[in-house]
């Protein structure tokens, strides 16, 4: 593993400009930090060449540290999701994804702070059995979920909810209806989290999560849960913070990690030079903690909550006039002077 090398997925849509921007950020905080760039998705296949291709597999593999935009994944039919296939490649099994309140930020409600810490490799996500019927009336998608993934993921999360001085956590499933791998799922959680008596313990069924997110989201800290239902709920989360803009989110393996906003590749706004960088950013400072460069993450993330929360310079989702490039010029100069 190189300790200050990144590899830098540009990605599709307005992943190129937000991108740009939290690197020209990261450079401007003087972390030391050096970038190796490297293709995937429609971008690599566009060029004749694999979608994950060879040269970006060795990249990745050397520096175990990735910073990535988004990636566009045709629905239905078309190629296999690159960031399922990066997730399980490199084994990054869980994905966390913190939803803190802004001040400044217009969303429905103020001083929410949510982790969702979601498994990233198994569950409805894993691929397996994927059929239609020749007459095209019945289709299969089957869900894993093993002991041993479920564990590594809760022991994870009670972890990082002990590192992070959190209070509770809670583990969402449905294993009143989905009885074997939601159920075995929570079974792990009750084994697991009596090593940690520290913390409140709570479970939930995601529909009454979804609800209690919506009406009252102070009421939780960290929500633990499988892929599908924590890749529904992190954007529920993202939405009350002031939407997928400022939204980052982390996949974290045994042996390295990609930093990457919740958000896609917003195909409706790409190449107009608007999109907000702000998730991809506060993902950079995840990646910075990640490093343990804990004083730079700081600055970071004190830097963007201050220019985001003036609302003096921000992107047209947040309600602004300014640039992808306007915005990014603000930051540097307040990291700068
Ligand atoms: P999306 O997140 O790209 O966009 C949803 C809405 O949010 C759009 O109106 C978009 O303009 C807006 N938005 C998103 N990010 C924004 C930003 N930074 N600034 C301003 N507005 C922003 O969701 P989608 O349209 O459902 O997905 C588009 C593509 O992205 C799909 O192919 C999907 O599979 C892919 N996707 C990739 C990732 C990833 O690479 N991690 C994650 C989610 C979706």
């Amino acid at each position: 593993m190189n300790d200050n090398t990144v590899t830098v997925i540009p990605g599709d849509g307005i992943g190129p400009d937000i991108v740009d921007a939290t690197v020209r950020v990261l450079k401007a905080l003087d972390c030391g930090l050096e970038f190796e760039y490297a293709i995937a998705g429609q971008t690599a296949l566009d060029q004749g060449l694999d979608l994950v291709p060879e040269d970006t597999l060795a990249t990745l593999k050397r520096n175990r540290l990735a910073l990535k935009g988004p990636i566009t994944t045709p629905v239905g039919g078309g190629f296999t999701s690159v960031n399922v296939t990066l997730r399980k490649t490199f084994d990054l099994f869980a994905n966390v994804r913190p939803a803190l309140s802004i001040p400044g930020v217009k969303s429905r409600y103020d001083n929410v702070d949510i982790i969702t810490i979601r498994e990233n490799i198994e569950g409805i996500y894993s691929g397996l059995g994927q059929t239609v019927s020749d007459d095209g009336e019945t289709a299969e998608l089957r869900s894993r979920i093993t002991r041993t993934e479920s564990e590594r993921l809760l022991r994870f999360a009670y972890e990082t909810a002990v590192k992070q001085g959190r209070k509770k956590v809670t583990v969402v499933h449905k294993a009143n209806i989905m009885k074997s791998t939601s159920g075995l799922f929570l079974d792990v959680a009750r084994k697991v989290r009596e090593d940690y008596p520290q913390l409140e313990h709570e479970e939930m069924i995601v529909d009454a999560t979804a609800m209690q997110l919506a009406m009252n989201p102070h009421r939780f800290d960290v929500i633990v849960t499988t892929n599908l239902f924590g890749d529904i709920l992190s954007d529920l989360c993202a939405g009350l913070i002031g939407g997928l803009g400022v939204a980052p989110g982390a996949n974290i393996g045994e042996h390295g990690g990609l930093f990457e906003a919740v958000h896609g590749s917003a195909p409706d706004i790409a190449g107009k030079g608007i999109a907000n960088p702000t998730a991809i950013i506060l993902a950079g400072a995840m990646m910075l903690d990640y490093m343990e460069l804990h004083d730079k993450a700081k600055r970071l993330r004190d830097t963007v909550r201050d220019v985001v929360g003036k609302g003096e310079v921000v992107t047209p989702d947040l309600g602004g006039r300014a640039s992808t490039t306007e915005f990014t010029d603000e930051l540097i100069r307040h990291l700068t002077q």
